[in-house]
């Protein structure tokens, strides 16, 4: 049977577009509670953030936790830096999709030049991050350390957006910081005994991801684990806490102590429940955030129902490009998955740079991301045949003799990389997180 559809007027059709859109906007509601011991836990809280600036119709927040130790000042040089740098990262002039779809790469790129910034400025200290971006629906969380964030879901299924940097409980990691040439051990206490948690020589850091840690050894990188998933909208809570919570309470303990209440209330309870079960041994820091359907006042309270695995496949594949390999469905309810990196090696989070420098080859970034999606006239970026640093986004023109895959050049040794475009500061830093050797340019422009 086929006959054409009734026309819809207009204003229906604008109506049905409003309230989409409104649908599309959740609310954020937040909470925070702290105790110190030592005072080296700091907090990110900025609401109302602008994708294109002075534009109120682009909003995103950003909510993020660090955890400094050995100091402070790798925790406030993060909290002050880390946002900038990121955004720095991203693109001018692209749509909301791609901004989702350039925000992993660019929170990679994000926190290596932190990273490098403050090991310019000599000090010791070093600081977990768990960083949180949420546009409309779409939760995008990076972390280094073992701050975690967890979402709590209608149904009641609670899952992890982070993964824990620590040596003691991340085979990979502890694989991965030996082959960089770095020791993983306990504590020597006299007699021979060993104690404490594995922690990696020289150093003796517990933590195999971080940043700062100048003095501890390149193999403690600042790359970070990176998460994209896109909430159903009926919503969800994320639980952002440092290692003073979660020391104490499981994630499904977290969720449970404060379901159902506003996000103010919900975070001094999970901070008074964690105190309760271990004492104030750490400094203990809690964000909770609800994203929350635009027409309701609070997250409704979820009973816990039998988890239905189908229907993680209500949800079509919006961001499949070649760009999103990792991607996958979520087993967890109505979370759909957009991405999910974690490597420790720049070589492997390579295709998430690599759209970075795209900026600079116009072709293949249409070809291979935008094709499908907004035709060939997407705006673009592009910036006079200069080359941009994928790390620190600083423009060095080619005659510099410095590009792509000069190998000889950097790499007289080893295979050249073939990857972005990095500056001869950010390729020594990423030759260094692998265990390389920093390379001295054998010439000079
Ligand atoms: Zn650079």
């Amino acid at each position: 049977m086929k006959s054409n559809p009734p026309l819809v007027p207009l204003g229906t059709l604008l109506g049905r577009e409003l309230r989409t859109e409104k649908a599309e906007k959740p609310t954020i509601k937040y909470g925070q509670a702290a105790l110190a011991k030592k005072g080296e836990d700091y907090f990110l809280i900025k609401p109302d953030c602008q994708r294109i600036p002075s534009n109120p119709s682009t909003p995103f927040s950003v909510f993020a936790i660090f955890d400094g130790h050995n100091g402070i000042s790798a925790a406030i040089f993060a909290k002050e830096n880390l946002l900038n740098n990121v955004l720095s990262a991203i693109p001018q002039g692209i749509g909301r999709e791609e901004w989702l779809q350039a925000l992993p790469r660019a929170l990679v790129a994000g926190f290596v030049k932190t990273d490098i910034e403050f090991q310019q400025k000599g000090e010791t200290s070093g600081t977990t991050v768990t960083f949180v971006v949420i546009d409309g629906w779409t939760v995008t969380v990076a972390s280094v350390g073992d701050s975690r964030c967890i979402l709590d879901t209608q149904g009641g299924v609670v899952s992890l957006l982070t993964i824990d940097h620590r040596l003691e409980d991340n085979a990979e990691e502890r694989e991965r910081v030996t082959a960089s040439g770095g020791e993983v051990g306990r504590l020597n206490v006299f007699g021979g005994n060993e104690v404490g948690p594995l922690r990696c020589w020289p150093g003796g850091l517990c933590l195999s991801r971080s940043i700062g840690d100048t003095d501890v050894g390149e193999f403690i990188v600042p790359i970070p684990h990176v998460k994209q998933v896109k909430l159903s909208n009926a919503g969800g809570r994320l639980i952002i806490a440092s290692d003073g919570i979660w020391d104490a309470l499981s994630s499904d303990m977290a969720a449970q102590s404060c379901r159902g209440l506003p996000a103010e209330i919900a975070a001094k309870l999970v901070v008074k429940e964690a105190l309760r079960s271990r004492g104030l041994k750490d400094d203990t820091t809690c964000l909770v955030v609800d994203i929350i359907p635009f027409d309701q006042p609070i997250l409704p309270p979820t009973p816990r129902k039998k988890q239905n695995l189908l229907s993680s496949f209500i949800f079509g594949k919006r961001f499949q490009t070649s760009v999103n390999k990792a991607m996958k469905l979520s087993a967890v309810g109505v979370v759909e998955e957009l991405f999910e990196e974690g490597s420790a090696m720049l070589t492997e989070r390579n295709e998430n740079l690599l759209e970075v420098e795209m900026e600079n080859e116009e072709e293949m970034w249409r070809a291979d991301m935008y094709t499908s999606q907004l035709g060939k006239n997407c705006p673009l970026n592009s910036n006079s045949g200069l080359l941009r640093c994928a790390i620190c986004q600083a423009d060095q023109t080619p005659s510099d003799g410095l590009s792509v895959n000069s190998g000889p050049y950097f790499s007289p040794a080893s295979k050249p990389w073939e990857g972005p475009f990095l500056c001869t500061n950010c390729r020594k830093k990423k030759d260094a997180m692998e265990g390389k050797r920093a390379i001295r340019p054998t010439v000079t422009a």
